[in-house]
């Protein structure tokens, strides 16, 4: 077992400088608690940027040898680096892009280019760390190409990403000119994690229409691996909140704050300055509120924390102006001598006095537009002893997927917000207790270091899956055990695939007739009365049995849907549904048809086909994967199956596959010994419905749930040749 490197922009640490040199002070960040347990391990290290900019060379190697001491390593950046890859890409393209705030998105391909060799950067010092068997756990989206770049310099290593930000939807994705690079990035990782379910599922989305990869639930198949997408909400360090809460220090503080308050209730707002925050929203809901609800003007007071936070940003500068602003005409509009309604502080609070903030405020109203997580309303329900106050939470945030008990708001709509304020300040202590209470043991159960061990728990899970589909080829040795199991065996079940299987994928579908060889191998493999030969196919009966019926096979075609014996007619499978869903799937197909010159649509019995073999190449790419996911949503209604294949998007019913075929006669037959030949996704299914001990070949590359695979349809011949020679 190797070592585990956490790689984020900033390392967990403050770097101050003194008379005796640098000092190094732990970060108390819910994300270095977390994985504190973690990167002082063993050899076990962190890597990032060290916060700001060291220019001397002695000085970078005193840092470096601080770091070391503390299991860090630095990635120094320039000035200009910080600029354009920190401040410029990732907080003005990729932050208001994720956040759903497009019209702060700055489109710079120089910027870009920042950040792809920043990223470099960050991946050359995480390479020259990197051993065989190390676990590499990348961090948010200032790193998003890192997990690609890794994984082209060492194919073989275990790459967890967990994105801390929103994933937005694909119609915002898609704005960018540098989505398709950025996604790649990602897939570099084998573990995708994102904090809610719909993070995740607009990732998934985004990688299949814009990557055309595609994805069974959480799982998307690449050409070689299988990469886990999840939603693993992060938690925080509940017992250190709940103990600092009741310190003395922070009693004697709550007390004295309280004082200063006087009688009037507390409602807390905590953020850093952001626009995804909502704080000017936050403000003019409380003006509505304090307007609408005159008797409680002197009864309750805001206490406003806004923590700096980008200000080279220019839009973050015009936040403060306009929070400022707010702030000054609320308090100057309703403000007496005896009571401020807004107490506005514009600094970041250590934990000992966030946490008498926690404790002193009766409502804590955090309603961002959009957030990934949102820690702060997580604290605020860890810090409340007796269990009463209230959470005024936006829908908007991630964490208000787990804490369903708060009252929830739309951050927009300020009547609501307004309304849920006073509702929360009357609230009776009893209702407070009940939700308080559900909304602690949560937390409590799932707090940080649950997380941090899900996720490396799940990205090891994840290697050992794709370890299960990695494919063996079918050395001499193993061929040789093949050859010695078949001809021991007195019922033998032979299922074979057509195209690319048994004949060379061709451009055009009809000119793949069977030759002499093919022939005379399928005719003295049929004619051993141990063998019972199948091809199966995806193809048209009628093909198929122009084709190959004068052979003594078995034929089932269109995926199982015909069944035929040699002499015998085809055979209805008796499990279809009725096809009315062919009109409606017929009219989208033919939709992509018209729009993608040297397409077709191939009408089947049970099934239409879309081809797109003679399609411009990336065109086809991009079109198949559109129509795959728009048959895919309108599959979810009818009992139907799109399948996307070699060239192919076939849509038909559920109940047909070659599996269900493929089991069906292995369970009939009872042979003792199984051989099943395939080369693209439809043949997973026959694979995957076999018992372990049959011989499962995938032909070609590509994971597979195979045992073994072979280089193509000529070694297949090879093979099919050596058991006839037995
Ligand atoms: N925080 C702090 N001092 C402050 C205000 C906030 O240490 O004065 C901390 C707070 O405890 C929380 C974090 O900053 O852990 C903010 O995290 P959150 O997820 O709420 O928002 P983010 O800033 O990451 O968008």
């Amino acid at each position: 077992m190797g070592k585990t490197i956490i790689v984020s922009n900033r390392l967990p640490v403050r770097i101050e400088r003194n008379q005796e040199g640098y000092r190094f002070k732990a970060s108390e960040g819910g994300l270095a608690t977390g994985l504190g347990s973690i990167y002082k391990e063993g050899n076990n290290i962190w890597i990032g940027w060290p916060g700001a900019a060291f220019e001397e060379d002695s000085v970078k190697g005193e840092i470096t040898a601080g770091l070391a001491r503390e299991s860090m390593k630095p990635v120094f950046l320039t000035p200009q680096e910080v600029d354009e890859y920190y401040l410029g890409f990732s907080n003005q393209t990729l932050w208001p892009a994720f956040h759903y705030f497009v019209q702060y998105i700055r489109y710079s391909e120089e910027m870009w280019r920042a950040y792809e060799a920043a990223n470099r950067k960050f991946a050359n010092r995480i390479l020259e760390s990197l051993e065989p068997g190390d676990i590499v756990w990348v961090h948010d989206y200032q790193l998003l190409l890192v997990p690609r770049m890794l994984r082209q310099a060492q194919p073989d290593i275990t790459i967890g990403f967990f994105q801390h930000i929103p994933f937005p939807s694909y119609e915002v994705f898609r704005m960018l000119p540098w989505r398709r690079a950025l996604l790649d990035g990602m897939l570099g990782a084998d573990y995708v994690g994102f904090h809610t379910y719909d993070d995740m599922r607009h990732f998934l989305s985004s990688v299949h229409r814009l990557a055309g990869y595609d994805y069974n639930r959480n799982e998307i198949q690449l050409e070689d691996r299988l990469v886990v997408a999840d939603s693993l909400p992060m938690g925080i360090d509940y017992e250190k909140f709940a103990q600092n809460a009741v310190s003395s220090p922070t009693e004697e503080r709550m007390e004295r704050y309280r004082k200063s308050f006087g009688a009037t209730q507390v409602v807390l707002s905590v953020d850093r300055l952001d626009y995804s925050k909502g704080i000017p929203k936050r403000l003019q809901a409380f003006d509505l509120f304090l307007e609408q609800n005159p008797q409680y003007q002197e009864k309750v007071s805001l206490l406003l924390i806004v923590v700096p936070s980008r200000d080279a940003v220019p839009s973050y500068q015009e936040l403060k102006e306009e929070v400022d602003q707010l702030v000054g005409q609320i308090n100057s509009k309703y403000g007496r001598i005896s009571w401020t309604p807004i107490h506005y502080f514009y600094r970041s609070y250590p934990l000992p006095a966030l946490s008498a903030f926690y404790r002193l405020s009766d409502v804590a109203m955090i309603t961002p537009l959009r957030d990934g997580m949102n820690l702060v309303c997580k604290e605020y329900i860890a810090s409340r002893p007796h269990k009463t106050g209230v959470l005024v939470l936006s829908e908007m945030a991630g964490s208000a997927k787990e804490l369903s008990d708060a009252l929830l708001v739309n951050p927009n709509d300020l009547q609501a917000m307004a309304d849920t304020l006073k509702k929360a300040l009357t609230m009776p202590k009893e209702e407070q207790r009940q939700h308080i209470e559900v909304m602690q043991q949560s937390l409590q159960k799932y707090t940080i270091f649950n997380w941090v061990e899900l996720f490396i728990g799940n990205l090891q899970w994840v290697k050992s899956k794709q370890h299960r589909l990695d494919t063996l080829q079918l050395a001499p040795s193993r061929q040789a055990q093949l050859l010695k199991e078949y001809q021991k065996s007195a019922t033998r079940l032979l299922l074979l695939d057509y195209d690319g299987t048994l004949v060379p994928f061709h451009i055009d579908p009809l000119a793949c007739k069977p030759d002499e060889e093919l022939n005379s191998l399928l005719q003295e493999l049929g004619n051993d009365p141990k063998n019972h030969l199948v091809i199966i196919s995806g193809r048209k009966a009628d093909t198929l049995g122009e084709w190959l019926a004068h052979l003594p096979v078995k034929l089932v075609a269109e995926h199982g849907i015909w069944t035929k014996e040699k002499d015998a007619d085809w055979q209805l499978n008796p499990e279809l549904v009725q096809p009315e869903w062919k009109e409606e799937a017929r009219k989208i197909i033919n939709f992509y048809v018209d729009r993608t010159p040297g397409s077709f649509l191939e009408e089947k019995r049970h099934a239409l086909v879309w081809h797109y073999r003679k399609v411009e190449k990336g065109l086809g790419e991009l079109r198949s994967a559109e129509l795959n996911s728009h048959l895919k949503h309108f599959m979810e209604q009818q009992r139907l199956q799109v399948l996307h294949g070699n060239h192919v998007v076939e849509v038909k019913p559920n109940a047909v596959n070659k599996g269900t075929i493929a089991q069906k006669l292995h369970q009939k037959l009872e042979p003792d010994f199984t051989l099943a030949l395939g080369d693209d996704r439809t043949d997973e299914d026959t694979f995957a419905s076999l018992p372990e001990t049959a011989y499962t070949l995938k032909v070609g590359k590509g994971a597979s749930r195979a045992r073994y695979s072979v280089e193509d349809y000529q070694a297949v011949r090879n093979l099919l040749k050596s058991l006839q020679d037995l």
